[in-house]
């Protein structure tokens, strides 16, 4: 164990803890669309309470992606998804886990929010969170939400066995692009380096998580793609997901993870955006940046969050109209921000 935790982190992440264990039936839970990040967290902290025998069940608004199934291989009966409202309403305790509002999640934000039991919440958002009370763990410098699970497990005192290790180093590894982004801090290199010592497999791991993918995902690339638009002048690029494209190659939004980094690539591009019709009419829009732009507080304007380099926002509206309205912000907000 390579890291130490200040006084005020070790003190936060027991009380988170001891609420844990103190349950009789825990429901783990994370934003729509769960990425890496919010189901590793979830599959590690699921370990941990078991191995100390409390009842946990992982109760999500959405599925899990293909890619990440392999998670739950050596946990039978913990993915209560498909009947997650009813199973919410058994838990003594809820942890919500990377996100702090209710808004983000989905159908079960009312169930959690109307439950009346604590609510802990470990995160690396900088929002304050519109969650019900409860113990907190939460540091926006943390490169992912699995890193504070990591130090709540050495706060605590509880081993990290080779599937917590597994569970963790996906979260990282997922929320730090492959520990490419500027989050990827020398505490999560430590971290990472913990997790390898327990003996797991990293080309496995990237294997499960990258390279098992359906045909229709490098097709949905290409398609995106030719629909890329480049203003040099501001600095700003993005791509639109051609409306049905997703439908048509039988895949789901966790597929379009990391397309927006090529519009980011581009030389002397400042601002990259994603944009992709939801259901309800709705526009999602995935904003990453370069240097200075911050793009939370430019998500925030539109009742979205994030990081200072990877945000996003839903927006009530048709492509052509948030698009237009997007756009038109972006381009101010490049001029002010440069
Ligand atoms: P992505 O673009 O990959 O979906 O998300 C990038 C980051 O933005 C993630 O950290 C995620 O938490 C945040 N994010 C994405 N969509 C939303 C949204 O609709 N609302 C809020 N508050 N945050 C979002
Ligand atoms: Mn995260």
């Amino acid at each position: 164990m390579t890291i130490e935790l200040s006084g005020e982190e070790r003190a936060s992440a027991e009380s988170a803890g001891r609420a844990l264990l103190g349950a009789r039936s825990v429901a783990l839970t994370t934003h729509v669309n769960p990425d890496g990040d919010g189901l590793g967290s979830e599959v590690g902290l699921a370990h941990l309470l078991r191995a100390r025998g409390v009842d946990v069940h992982i109760v999500n608004p959405t599925p899990t992606p293909a890619r990440f199934a392999f998670l739950f291989d050596d946990l039978p009966g913990v993915d209560r998804t498909p009947e997650a409202v009813k199973a919410l309403r058994k838990a003594d305790l809820i942890c919500v886990l990377d996100i702090a509002d209710v808004g983000r999640l989905g159908n079960l934000g009312h169930a959690v929010a109307e439950r009346g039991v604590p609510v802990v919440c470990v995160d690396h958002h900088a929002s304050p969170g519109t969650l019900p009370p409860g113990p907190r763990y939460v540091d926006p410098t943390a490169s992912a939400t699995g890193e504070l699970i990591y130090e709540m497990a050495i706060a605590n005192g509880w081993p990290v066995t080779v599937p917590v290790a597994r569970a963790l180093y996906v979260a990282l590894v997922t929320d730090t692009g492959g520990f490419r982004f500027s989050n990827t801090h020398p505490r999560t290199l430590r971290i990472a380096a913990d997790l390898l010592e327990t003996g797991i497999d990293p080309e496995s791991i990237y294997l499960d998580v990258y390279a098992g993918a359906p045909e229709g995902r490098p097709r949905l690339l290409a398609d995106t793609l030719q629909t890329l638009v480049v203003e040099p002048e501001v600095g700003l690029a993005w791509v639109t997901v051609p409306p049905g494209a997703i439908e048509k190659y039988g895949l789901t939004p966790d597929d379009l993870d990391g397309i927006v980094e090529h519009p980011r690539s581009i030389e002397g591009v400042k601002l990259a955006l994603l944009f992709r019709e939801m259901s309800q009419g709705r526009v999602k829009v995935s904003l990453r940046s370069v240097g200075n732009v911050d793009v939370a507080e430019f998500a925030h304007r539109f009742g979205g969050g994030g990081h200072s380099r990877a945000a996003g926002v839903a927006l009530h509206g048709s492509l052509p109209e948030v698009q237009a309205k997007i756009l038109g912000e972006a381009r101010d907000f490049l001029r002010k921000s440069i």
